[in-house]
């Protein structure tokens, strides 16, 4: 027996935590009615999570494919230095999935949202023709003018990373292998980092596509090369430095800050590592030394393809 989008409505609203400050109505109405404070401004990012692209049902639980798919939209949010105020889903199931499945999908979304400030606030639900789509929505806020883009890194600036790098690639690599049989790896958006490195950090991004192809972005959208140092990159136990450097589903932060500050070891408890530096734009964005020789690092991070 299915389960009607009324009953899963009524059910969701029923579990959700108590209301956060900025929400004045949540699920029930039209729209959602939120306030942030006058001097703060609105940080809105929209993260799609399809079956058999993103995530697939054989290798993770219900819970924990909600998990990973709330945490790409609020690592957006800590990329820019915010925090998280709301998150709205849109999901679409084939007929016939699990009831199960919908509920544990929707408890993580609701809940790992709520860890972090934010309520789950609205959404829609439709029957999908063949697999699972989720579309999620999360809003957040930062102080005015302070969001924290990728188009601030300047010339000399530091290349910084927090935590380690590669477990996800690895573990995706092993399930490919058939030498584990789920996922294990949970990735946490780094929303308190992100928001004590607003007075620090010049640009910042999150590392959802891979090291690589995110430092690629901060170099196009500020003008700029990086150039990275091997020997530097934080690569976490049982990956390789290729899976720390093209490995997506991370959720770090990578950010530039002057070199000439303050020793940066740890920022809000997390460890970081100075990994390279920014310099003038030339032929490649990304270039790498490894053993004295500097050569070109391709972009070859997650991305798709049309
Ligand atoms: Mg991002």
């Amino acid at each position: 027996m299915g389960i009607a989008e009324r009953a899963l409505i009524a059910e969701i609203r029923k579990r959700t935590g108590s209301r956060s400050a900025a929400v004045r109505v949540g699920i029930g109405d039209d729209c959602a009615v939120l306030s942030v404070a006058a001097d703060e401004e609105i940080l809105v990012t929209t993260d799609m999570c399809l079956e058999g692209i993103h995530f697939l049902g054989e290798w993770q639980t219900a819970y924990s494919v909600g998990q990973w798919c709330v945490t790409r939209g609020l690592s957006d949010i800590a990329a820019m230095g915010g925090r998280p105020v709301a998150v709205f889903l849109s999901l679409a199931c084939p007929e016939g999935t699990e009831p199960v499945w919908i509920r544990d999908f929707v408890d993580a979304v609701r809940s790992v949202a709520e860890s972090y400030g934010a309520n789950l606030c609205g959404g829609d639900t439709a029957a999908s023709v063949s697999s699972i789509a989720a579309d999620i929505v999360v809003l957040g806020a930062v102080p005015r003018g302070q969001a924290v883009l990728r188009r601030g890194a300047k010339i000399g600036d530091a290349l910084f990373v927090t935590g380690k790098l590669g477990t996800s690639q690895a573990e995706l690599a092993m399930l490919k292998a058939g030498e584990c049989e789920e996922r294990r790896f949970m990735p946490k958006p780094q929303i308190e980092a992100g928001q004590k490195l607003r007075s620090i950090a010049t640009a910042m991004i999150d590392i959802s596509d891979g090291l690589s192809t995110d430092l690629a972005q901060i170099c196009e959208e500020s003008g700029v090369s990086a150039i990275l140092d091997a020997d530097a990159i934080p690569v976490a136990k049982g990956a390789q430095l290729a899976d720390a450097l093209h490995g997506g589903d991370e959720y770090q932060l990578l950010f530039t800050a002057r070199a000439e500050g303050k020793v940066l070891t740890r920022v809000a408890g997390v460890p970081v590592s100075r990994i390279g530096a920014i310099r003038r734009k030339s032929k490649h964005a990304v270039y790498l030394i490894e053993d004295g020789r500097s050569r070109v690092l391709e972009v070859a991070g997650w991305q798709h393809r049309f």
